[in-house]
């Protein structure tokens, strides 16, 4: 860890009205045991709970993504994508980790839960963004897996779409199919101008 990364990872921050969670794809599948499972993925989750409370405590919304693919989907390797089979719609491999503390008004947004799209960012075929805009978003807290892959796809479009974007650095990890891809993840976001925090900058 560089002397940059630390300055930024000290970062004070707090929250305020117009603020989302967006806890991302915390799924059994993506966790160790899964059939997907991302290193470390577990370890994120009781980080992502204590930013959970922080949000609950303000009155913030907090919002959960879910990968939720039918059966033959085609990213599966038996259609010829790069992935096992996971995040089966309905499984228990689908269904977010027990431990997961969300609180019983989270909004949760299903994504490539038709057959021949992937989708690898929250925003891709959802409704996500004209939900953030009906609730008065201006501001997305994003944690959660993988940082390669959805948590990168939805923070570039995040950007893109004019949200102010907050990397929740403790609580994301990443697949690194090809080793460094985490690593080159956070220095695209932070390129993109999406700030890194962690859960001990919070101001009280
Ligand atoms: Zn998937």
């Amino acid at each position: 860890m560089n002397a940059a990364t630390k300055s930024s990872d000290a970062e004070r921050w707090q929250l305020q009205p117009g603020d989302v969670l967006l806890v991302t794809d915390i799924q059994n599948d993506f966790l160790p045991g899964g059939s997907l499972a991302v290193a470390g993925g577990d370890e994120v989750v009781p980080v992502l709970n204590r930013y959970i409370g922080a949000f609950v405590a303000q009155g913030l919304p907090v919002y959960a993504t879910r990968d939720w693919h039918p059966e033959r989907h085609c990213s599966f390797h038996a259609q010829g994508g790069p992935w096992p089979v996971h995040c089966v719609a309905g499984t228990h491999g689908a269904a977010f980790a027990a431990t997961l503390a969300l609180p019983p008004d989270t909004t949760v947004i299903s994504k490539a839960t038709l057959p021949d799209r992937e989708a690898y960012s929250s925003f891709q075929g959802t409704d996500l963004d004209s939900r953030l805009r009906a609730a008065g978003i201006h501001r997305i807290f994003i944690g959660g897996l993988a940082t390669d892959y959805c948590v990168l796809n939805t923070v570039r479009d995040a950007r893109q779409l004019g949200y102010d974007v907050f990397v929740l650095a403790d609580a994301i990890r990443a697949v690194d199919v090809r080793p460094g891809d985490g690593q080159r993840a956070d220095e695209e976001m932070a390129s993109l101008g999406a700030r890194r925090i962690t859960v001990n900058g919070l101001a009280a």
